[in-house]
């Protein structure tokens, strides 16, 4: 008699976000081809113990000091067994756990780098979300990859796609790569209006629901040069292949152009859960959680170029690209510190582009031969985002 094919099981580092959310769903539709085996978040314990119990969970994780010490206090609420455990160390050892296949990272920003490039030393395939740690790290994060051969699978949409369309395609045979962009919430925004929006006007995105920092960077188009850096980083491409054009519907995720001139493109509705499926059971592929497009009713498809003068940050994330060294990580670092800033009603939106261009002109730029040294300017352009706040 044949054995059932064996699951893969998942450990899932920020599910209590967007994109965990849409991870369980994923995992929901597929019990009988994934498994949650371990759930991280910063500090929301009550929503991962709710998880645990619903996906019968046996490892837990919680960030912040003060909601571990909580969760601790309330066995009862997670199922009898569950392992608790605290801090980046408990997340680096999720990411490890010798029961584990597959570790998707999810949280936001660039504390998973560390989990990642953990997975990754013990042979588990990464796949991954939280593109800020590719922009800091992106080199490092490769090599930990090629050294131990697992596989470094990308979960935003747009890599995810192009991912999907290179594959079984030689890479010299490769012109450019096009990721495509729905402009954010601030797409069809005259420049003069954008001194004066909130957080609420930034925070309302026309075609994805997501967290509050990507949806912001998507109004600053920062998402799209972050997805820029990150794409080079992946696919091993030079700056001037790869671009980026606005595509309202958010239906194709990317082209990829060939020598030839011909292109291939990826399209499905705006859900996570497609780029999300494709990386935990690649190569395999499966019923989708969502509806797929549907041509008996009329689909317009709309490309047009990007106004560089409304949206500095992506003119400043193609000049990191072009300086490379450590450029991008100080331009992720004071990008998340004055998108922070601006949620925190501390900063108008105009002076995000103002504090990442003073950042950038303020830090000497170098290409670093360790992690340690990138971490170190990781810490240097925040402390001095942070004093240059005070001053737009
Ligand atoms: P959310 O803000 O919705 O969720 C963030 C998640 O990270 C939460 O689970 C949060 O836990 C957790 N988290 C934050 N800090 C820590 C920490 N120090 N330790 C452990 N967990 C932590 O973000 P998104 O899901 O939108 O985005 C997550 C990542 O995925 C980002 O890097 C983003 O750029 C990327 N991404 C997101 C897309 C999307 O559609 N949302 C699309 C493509 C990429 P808690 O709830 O307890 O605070
Ligand atoms: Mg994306």
């Amino acid at each position: 008699m044949n054995s059932p094919p064996a699951k893969k099981r998942v450990v899932l580092l920020g599910a209590t976000g967007s994109i965990g959310e849409n991870t369980l769903r994923v995992l929901a539709a597929h019990p009988d081809k994934l498994e949650l085996v371990a759930i991280a978040a910063h500090s929301k314990w009550e929503k991962l113990a709710a998880i645990a119990r619903q996906f019968h969970v046996p490892h837990v994780g919680v960030f912040d000091d003060a909601a571990f010490a909580a969760a601790r206090a309330q066995p009862a609420a997670f199922p009898p067994g569950t392992r608790l455990v605290g801090g980046l160390a408990g997340l680096v050892e999720l990411a490890q756990l010798p029961a584990a296949d597959t570790v998707l990272v999810a949280v936001v920003g660039t504390t998973g780098l560390e989990p990642a490039l953990a997975a990754l030393a013990a042979g588990k395939d990464l796949a991954l979300a939280s593109k800020e740690i590719l922009v800091l790290a992106g080199k490092f994060v490769l090599a930990a990859a090629k050294k131990s051969g697992a596989k470094l699978l990308p979960v935003d949409s747009e890599h995810n796609a192009v991912f999907q369309c290179l594959e079984g395609h030689p890479h010299a045979g490769v012109r450019r790569i096009v990721l495509t962009a729905s402009g954010g919430a601030f797409r069809d925004w005259p420049a003069a209006r954008l001194a004066h929006v909130t957080p609420a006007d930034a925070l309302k995105h026309p075609n994805w629901s997501m967290g509050p920092k990507i949806t912001v960077d998507s109004a600053t188009l920062a998402n799209k040069g972050l997805e820029l850096i990150e794409a080079q980083c992946l696919f091993g491409l030079r700056p001037e292949q790869c671009t980026a054009v606005i595509h309202p519907q958010s239906i194709v995720h990317c082209l990829v152009e060939f020598n030839d001139g011909a292109m291939l493109a990826q399209l499905c509705p705006p859900s996570m859960t497609f780029p999300i499926q494709h990386a935990l059971l690649h190569p395999a592929r499966a019923p989708g959680v969502d509806a797929a497009l549907d041509f008996t009713k009329l689909l317009g498809l709309e490309f047009r170029p990007i106004d560089d003068t409304r949206f500095p940050l992506l003119r400043l994330a193609r000049a990191t690209m072009h300086a490379g060294g450590v450029a991008p990580a100080v331009y992720n670092a004071a990008n998340e510190i004055a998108v922070a800033a601006f949620l925190a009603e501390k900063i108008p939106f105009l002076a995000i582009p103002a504090v990442v261009e003073h950042t950038l002109a303020a830090l000497p730029n170098f290409e670093p031969t360790d992690l340690a040294a990138v971490l170190a300017t990781d810490t240097d352009a925040r402390r001095l985002a942070r004093l240059h706040l005070a001053h737009v």
